[in-house]
């Protein structure tokens, strides 16, 4: 009997399992989707709400895809409860499926701050694409936005936002912006040029209560003033979406547990992506990493394990890249570990700030902050993240890149990293579309 895998939710970790398992399988196997959302790609969005592409483009499979695939799907269903000892998902309609195997690959939801007024309507998360709509439908040129949180969701849609010539304040109630994502000396470089260019920022604010005034919303904070606007977007963190296993056994922590083969705590019940508690590649510790690479790389393995080949996980890395208003800011690995030996370099006059974090002559984490057009961050930014991805000893590099951290390449070079990466891509072979019989019916 052809085995039955069953995969639910259509994001970047359950599509690109699916993929996998055909590209492996060709079409041998049985697989099921279900999914709450038509599938799409979230890290598209921004450039949905700037109109660069059409909402057309956003998504990852149509229904034919799905079917040259030979996926029978559910699609705006939602798992509802598993039963992993009876191998059986019942879904939100009492429709029980049945499984040989199965991934988790729920992603998560925005959360609001805990606030009076939050859930009032001109007050939006943006993580969904209905949500996308909505913002699209309430910004106009000329409007006011003031976005709750200045972390790097916030970020990914600054320039959207500014785009479509609406005015724009960030309020943040850390003591400085990008929290998770930069340190105090990279966060204000970013903060004066947002600043310089016209963002207003307020940073160490906590917002009470919103409030309806006459058409716009009031914002009101415990120690400054009011601010008035137009559209709130509150970008004030995220949260797997794991409530529905509840009773299951399945052993959670931040996320759902998963061993080197990203298999939970039952053996033929895996999780992928952002409800997925995997291994840091840097540090080895247990880590959520709610970011496309992790889901991606989740994905494939998972698909390729499903498909019956034997492939462990080396971890996923820790890594935030964003460019605001042609700044590119970025951090990867273990930046802000503390105790660990540091080099930093900045140059203000050309916007541009590194951490280069160790541990003995390995480069562990490493924040890089400059101009998009500057070589110094074109090409710096791939090589660094190159250099924690793959823990080369750097050896008497290390010398060089204490006396200048923006000097990268020979010690990229010289340390042989490309070689080292080409081989790791993640199911050791080149990808391929999947091959699958031409009868197929569309
Ligand atoms: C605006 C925006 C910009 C982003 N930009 C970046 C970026 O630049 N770089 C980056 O690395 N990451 C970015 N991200 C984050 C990235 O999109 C996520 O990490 C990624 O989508 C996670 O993939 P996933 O498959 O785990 O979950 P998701 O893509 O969220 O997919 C989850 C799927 O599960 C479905 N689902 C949920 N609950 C149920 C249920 N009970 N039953 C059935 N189905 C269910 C959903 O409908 C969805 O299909 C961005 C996110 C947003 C919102």
């Amino acid at each position: 009997m052809a085995a039955r895998h069953l995969i639910i939710g259509a994001g970047t970790a359950g599509l690109n399992c699916i993929r996998t398992i055909r590209e492996e399988d060709g079409g041998a196997s049985e697989i099921t989707l279900v999914t709450a959302e038509r599938p799409y790609s979230r890290m598209v969005l921004p450039y949905y709400l700037d109109r660069s592409i059409a909402e057309s483009h956003v998504f990852t499979a149509t229904a034919a895809t799905l079917a040259t695939w030979k996926v029978k799907t559910h699609i705006g269903r939602k798992a509802a409860s598993l039963n992993p000892q009876a191998n059986a998902l019942t879904l939100d309609d009492g429709t029980t499926l049945e499984y040989d195997d199965c991934l988790i690959a729920t992603g998560s939801r925005a959360v609001k701050a805990p606030v009076p007024g939050a859930d009032s309507p001109g007050v939006h998360s943006f993580w969904t694409l209905d949500q996308a709509r909505a913002v699209i439908a309430g910004i106009a040129p000329g409007s006011h936005v003031v976005m709750v949180g200045a972390g790097f969701i916030a970020f990914t849609i600054l320039n959207s936002i500014l785009s479509l010539g609406a005015r724009l304040t960030i309020v943040e109630i850390a003591p400085r912006i990008l929290p998770r994502m930069v340190d105090d000396k990279g966060a204000a470089l970013v903060e004066a040029w947002l600043k310089k260019h016209g963002v207003k920022i307020l940073t160490g604010v906590a917002l009470t209560k919103i409030d309806d005034a006459r058409g716009k919303k009031r914002l009101r904070f415990k120690k400054v003033g009011d601010l008035l606007a137009d559209l709130v977007i509150m970008a004030t963190g995220i949260k797997p979406n794991l409530e529905w296993l509840q009773g299951s056994g399945i052993r959670m922590n931040h996320g759902i547990l998963v061993d080197d083969h990203l298999r939970s705590s039952v053996p033929n019940v895996y999780a992928a992506g952002d409800v997925a508690e995997g291994k840091d590649g840097v540090t080895g510790a247990p880590v959520v990493h709610a970011i496309e690479p992790t889901a991606m790389e989740h994905g494939r393995v998972i698909g390729a394990n499903m498909a019956g080949r034997d492939v462990a996980y080396r971890g996923s890395l820790n890594m935030n890249i964003v460019e605001v208003l042609k700044l590119d800011v970025a951090s990867f690995g273990a930046w802000d570990a503390s105790g660990a030996e540091a080099f930093t370099g900045l140059h203000p006059e050309r916007s541009a700030y590194r951490k280069l974090c160790w541990s003995g002559d390995r480069l562990t984490g490493a924040i890089i902050i400059g101009q998009a057009g500057d070589v110094w961050t074109t090409n710096d930014v791939g090589m660094l993240k190159g250099l924690v991805q793959t823990g080369v000893r750097l050896g008497a590099w290390k010398e060089h890149l204490r006396r200048n951290p923006f000097d990268v390449k020979p010690a990229f070079i010289a340390s042989r990293t490309t070689a080292r990466l080409l081989p790791e891509t993640t199911l050791g072979r080149p990808s391929r579309a999947p091959e699958l019989p031409t009868t197929v019916t569309r």
